[in-house]
C-alpha cells in the first residue's frame, strides 16, 4: 500500500461560504477522494488546525507522499514542522506542492525558490496545460492537452531554481505561459510542483487533474528499498 498525507491550511473553505459550496468536504476532501479510489491507496488528512498542524512525527513516518495545499497561512506553519516534513523528504517521502503552495515554507527551503515571485490574476481566464513530456510517468493515461474553461493566471517569470523536469506549460488566454508542472530531486525525495487548484473553482473534482495527481503519487513514492548514504568524513576501509 502507499500510504499518502493531504495536508491544506483548510482556510478559505471554513471562512468562506462560496467556496465551502465548491469543496463541501475541504480542498483536501476532494483530493482525498480522487485518490482513494485507487486500490493500493492509503489516503489521511491533515490541516492547519490540527494539532501539530497534523503532522506528527508517527503521521510523517507513515507517510510515502504528502500533498500540500495553502494560501493565506503559509506563516502559520510551524518552523519546526516545517523542519520535520524537510527531514522526511530528504529521506525519502515524496512532496506534491500544489497551486499557491509555491509560497510554502517548505516549498521554499527545499527548492530555494524566491517563490513568492510570479504572476498572478483572477479573471477566470481559460488555462490550456500542454503535456511537455510525454514519456513522464507522470504523463500516463493523459490527452496531451488539459482545458480549464476557468482558472486563476499565473504568468513567467516564475521565480524558482530550473526544474530537473517540466512535465506541463501552461498557456492563458490572456496571452501568459506557466511552467505548470515541475519536477526537483532533493536527497532522497521527489518533489513534484503542479499549478492547477484555485479554490474558487472546482479544479480537485475533475477527472483528468484526479490522473495527474494519482501518477504523481505513484512518481514520488520512495523506493522499495531506500539505499543507505554516508555522508561526511568517509573511509574505505
Ligand atoms: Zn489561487
Amino acid at each position: 500500500m502507499i500510504q499518502i498525507t493531504v495536508w491544506n491550511e483548510n482556510f478559505h473553505e471554513s471562512t468562506k461560504e462560496e467556496i465551502a459550496k465548491i469543496y463541501p468536504k475541504g480542498i483536501h476532501g476532494a483530493i482525498k477522494e480522487g485518490l482513494e479510489t485507487e486500490a493500493d491507496f492509503t489516503v489521511r488528512t491533515a490541516t492547519l488546525t490540527d494539532p501539530e498542524h497534523g503532522l506528527t512525527q508517527e503521521v510523517l513516518d507513515n507517510t510515502d507522499v504528502l500533498l500540500w495545499w495553502g494560501h493565506m497561512k503559509h506563516n502559520d506553519v510551524a518552523d519546526e514542522v516545517v523542519e520535520r516534513v524537510h527531514k522526511r523528504v530528504l529521506d525519502g517521502m515524496g512532496l506534491i506542492v500544489l497551486h499557491s503552495g509555491h509560497a510554502s515554507k517548505i516549498f521554499k527551503k527545499l527548492t530555494g525558490a524566491a517563490s513568492e515571485d510570479l504572476k498572478w490574476r483572477e479573471t477566470g481566464d481559460m488555462e490550456k496545460i500542454w503535456l511537455m513530456d510525454p514519456s513522464h510517468p507522470i504523463a500516463d493515461g493523459l490527452p496531451e492537452l488539459i482545458e480549464i474553461e476557468h482558472e486563476e493566471t499565473y504568468g513567467e517569470h516564475f521565480n524558482i531554481p530550473a526544474p530537473d523536469e517540466i512535465v506541463f506549460m501552461s498557456w492563458f488566454s490572456g496571452g501568459e505561459i506557466f511552467r505548470s508542472g515541475c519536477t526537483f530531486k532533493r536527497g532522497k525525495g521527489k518533489i513534484f510542483y503542479f499549478r492547477p487548484g484555485h479554490e474558487s473553482y472546482p479544479i480537485f473534482h475533475r477527472e483528468d487533474i484526479r490522473q495527474v495527481l494519482k501518477n504523481a503519487v505513484r512518481w514520488a513514492k520512495p523506493l522499495h528499498n531506500s539505499p543507505s548514504v554516508a555522508y561526511g568524513h568517509y573511509n574505505f576501509e
